[in-house]
């Protein structure tokens, strides 16, 4: 049952969202903070400047549609950033998707988080790309899930007999990683 933080048995890619925050490189988090300052800047200072019909909304209002423009502008690159480095462990194009963020409106971030391909793991011994529905390396024959040695439906670790055809999992011998019913 201790299937959290264990990789090896994971290959599904689940992730907690802390490690997902690690993807997002240096250069995005500074290209965010600029992003908000630029945006800031322009609708603070320059743009007051050239266009002298004050805001008609409410300072408030005003006050807070600025803010949330130039948190959008952040969030983008950081959007952007992150994608640089999660779409090629998925077998996907980084730049496209990238460019694909700017698409007005979030569209483009919607249609990446609802597209993208499951994460390519690693054979545990060998290092080939697996992907997650895989039971064995298509290297190295490692297992890497546990499934039914009758029906090669998947089992989960805990289970004795497998639930599609009623097959004994024991009898398979798998390795001891991959079964939670050792005594
Ligand atoms: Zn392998
Ligand atoms: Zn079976």
């Amino acid at each position: 049952m201790t299937q959290s933080g264990n990789k090896a048995a994971n290959p599904c890619g689940e992730s907690h969202f802390s490690d997902e925050l690690r993807l997002i490189p240096r250069w995005a988090i500074v290209g965010a903070l600029l992003a908000f300052a630029l945006v800031e800047y322009y609708f603070w200072i320059a743009l007051p400047r050239i266009s002298h019909h004050p805001s008609r909304l409410p300072a408030p209002l005003h006050f807070y549609l600025l803010l949330s423009l130039g948190a959008l502008a952040a969030l983008s690159v950081l959007i952007m950033g992150y994608i640089s480095n999660d779409a090629p462990r998925r077998d996907m194009s980084a730049r496209l998707w990238m460019i694909c963020v700017v698409v007005p409106g979030g569209i483009g971030v919607a249609l990446y988080f609802l597209l993208r391909q499951p994460i390519l793991a690693a054979c545990p011994s060998c290092g080939a790309h697996i992907d997650g529905e895989y039971h064995y390396c298509p290297q190295c024959a490692y297992q890497v899930t546990p499934c039914c040695g009758n029906c090669h439906r998947s089992a989960r670790i805990t289970d004795i007999y497998c639930v599609h055809c009623g097959h004994e999992l024991a009898a398979d011998h798998p390795p001891a990683r991959l079964h939670a019913f050792s005594n």
